[in-house]
């Protein structure tokens, strides 16, 4: 069993975890994920592990609340017990010091998992402009953190309550058509986004870097479920992945896969939620 340490909602759809997992905690790296299962009938739900206390022995993930499983995590507090805590698993983001600048795009709770590769990619000594959008101003999470080490932070908001109005890829033009000296991009987020970002530098010939949230069942290489299409070639997220040169995923395919279940679990949420009753919702 894996205890929850701290639990901490952190906007009205994200809660911030921090996990007893001592292992997991000294071996992981940036880019690297694990998978719960809250309990012995759960459902395996992957998560980017956003930061790590290897002498604390706690790894820090934000999960958001989009189906049943975690909307039921949500609802757990410090002192809870997770099932099963499986990782570090997935191939850490190679990280060294580059001829140009870093830039680190993040779309909504994706913030979380480009943080910890955008410190990394500082700490080797390269500059790092991040980029963060958000549907709204409630829902801005981990600006301060990225303040404290980037060379230079935007927010956006879709509504334009906070920073500047529009996507993430409205900044983003604005520095490519300047004509910045950008080295590699790394965009995580949801997939709509991570396209609209290769389809941009696409035209600049500039690397860019994504980090697939494909539907996951063991990750381990095994079922299948989390198969994408890059290059040409069907590649497994959970072990070749979860990063892939964006330039060569086909998103359009991505896209139709994780619309796959939507309505079933659009379904078990709702099911779930008259089960545990308004008040808890
Ligand atoms: P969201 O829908 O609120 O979008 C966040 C931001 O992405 C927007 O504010 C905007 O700036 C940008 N964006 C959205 N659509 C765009 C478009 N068409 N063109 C350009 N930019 C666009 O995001 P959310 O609700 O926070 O969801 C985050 C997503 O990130 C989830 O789908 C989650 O699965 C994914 N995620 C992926 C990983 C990973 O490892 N790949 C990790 C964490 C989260």
């Amino acid at each position: 069993m894996f205890r929850i340490v701290e639990r901490q909602r952190v906007n009205p759809e994200v809660n911030r975890f921090v996990i007893e997992a001592s292992i997991i905690a000294q071996k992981r790296q940036p880019g690297q994920f694990v998978v719960f299962r809250l309990h012995e009938k759960g459902e395996r739900i992957p998560i980017t592990i956003a930061d790590a206390d290897a002498q604390a022995g706690t790894i820090t993930v934000y999960v958001q609340e989009l189906g049943k499983t975690t909307f039921q995590m949500g609802r757990m507090n410090a002192g809870d017990e997770i099932a099963d805590v499986i990782g570090p698993l997935g191939n850490p983001t190679p990280i060294e010091k580059l001829d140009g600048e870093v830039f680190a795009i993040a779309g909504g709770v994706g913030s979380a998992e480009v943080l910890p590769i955008a410190r990394k990619h500082k700490e080797a000594g390269n500059k790092v402009i991040a980029i963060l959008g958000y549907r709204s101003k409630d829902i801005v999470i981990l600006e301060e953190e990225f303040r404290s080490f980037a060379d230079e932070v935007y927010v956006t908001t879709d509504d334009g309550t906070y920073g500047r109005e529009g996507f993430v890829t409205t900044e983003l033009k604005d520095h490519l058509e300047k004509g910045r000296p950008i080295a590699e991009i790394i965009a995580v987020g949801p997939a709509i986004m991570m396209k609209a970002v290769c389809d941009l530098t696409r035209h600049y010939n500039i690397k860019t870097m994504v980090s697939l949230n494909s539907i996951m069942i063991d990750a381990t290489g095994m079922c299948g479920v989390c198969r994408v299409e890059v290059g040409g070639e069907t590649r497994y997220a959970c072990v070749h992945g979860p990063e892939f040169d964006g330039h060569k995923v086909n998103f359009d395919l991505l896209l139709k896969r994780l619309a796959s279940f939507k309505e079933e679990e659009k379904i078990s949420l709702e099911r779930y939620q008259a089960a545990v009753g308004a008040q808890d919702a």
